[in-house]
């Protein structure tokens, strides 16, 4: 692996599994610092350590719910601590919940998805932001927000509150990114479409993507590979004038 000089920190919430570990694994091959947060998982994040420090790279894995202000607040005191700088957020962190309409969804489940899903993403880049932008004395840096091609279809009738807080992202993306854009701070989106990962089981249709496979242009579900390729290219260089925008990888969904 090679590293960047000076090496450079990049935060991946949720980088224990699917999407979020590719991402992890890509940033650490492109140089970065990879930072994993987890909830449950610690195994797993523990193994992901393992081999990003096997290849010569920087892993530190960090437990924190996303949802949980002052788990939140010990998980950057940890990064300033251990690296004292960041360049990188990856608000990957998200979850879905078992399929139905509006009219059967209880409060206790609209208020965990949006805590989770949308208060997660604007507290971690809030704590980016201070960290990252030129008004802070920083250098700059690069978030990338994890949407939903949900955002644009609704998905009526299985998830319309994740459809709804993936909506929320797409405006974070695109407000915050004005809000920071001369301060040094990029903020983009990506918009996964049916990507094959464990998400879909914690939904109660673990062969969701196989199923909705023939429904895709492409006529087949994507990887977690294919989303980190579009997420670690947003956060590089090579998007130096890239903000504000969500890019769709959805097999043409
Ligand atoms: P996944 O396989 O279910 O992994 C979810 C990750 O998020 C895990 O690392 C999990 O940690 C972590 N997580 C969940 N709740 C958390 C919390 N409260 N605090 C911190 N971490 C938490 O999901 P995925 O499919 O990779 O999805 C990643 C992102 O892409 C999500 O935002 C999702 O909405 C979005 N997306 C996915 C798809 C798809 O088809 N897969 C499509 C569109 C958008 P633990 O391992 O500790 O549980």
């Amino acid at each position: 692996m090679k590293t960047l000089s000076p090496q450079k920190v990049a935060l991946v919430t949720g980088g224990s599994r699917g999407i979020g570990a590719a991402t992890c694994l890509q940033l650490a091959k492109a140089g970065y610092a990879v930072v994993i947060n987890y909830t449950a998982s610690q195994a797993a994040s523990d193994k992901l350590c393992e081999s990003i420090t096997l290849a010569s790279g920087t892993a530190l894995g960090l437990q924190a719910d996303v949802a949980d202000e002052t788990q939140v607040l010990a998980m950057f005191a940890a990064i300033d601590a251990k690296f004292g700088r960041l360049d990188a957020l990856v608000n990957n962190a998200g979850v879905v919940d078992i399929t139905a309409r509006l009219d059967e969804m209880s409060v206790a489940r609209l208020k965990r998805m949006f805590d989770i899903n949308v208060i997660g993403s604007l507290i971690c880049a809030r704590e980016a932001v201070k960290r990252m932008s030129t008004r802070y004395g920083n250098e700059g840096g690069a978030i990338v927000n994890l949407s939903s091609a949900a955002a644009k279809i609704g998905s009526p009738g299985q998830y319309l509150d994740y459809a709804a807080s993936k909506g929320a992202i797409d405006t974070l993306t695109m407000g915050l990114a004005k809000e920071v854009a001369a301060e040094g701070i990029r903020v983009n989106g990506v918009r996964p479409g049916i990507i094959d990962t464990d998400i879909h089981a914690s939904g109660g249709i673990p062969d969701r993507a196989a199923q909705m496979a023939p429904q895709v242009p492409m006529r087949r579900a994507g990887s977690a590979d294919e989303v980190a390729n579009a997420i670690v290219w947003l956060l590089s260089d090579a998007a130096s004038y890239v903000t504000g925008t969500t890019i769709d990888v959805t097999g043409g969904r």
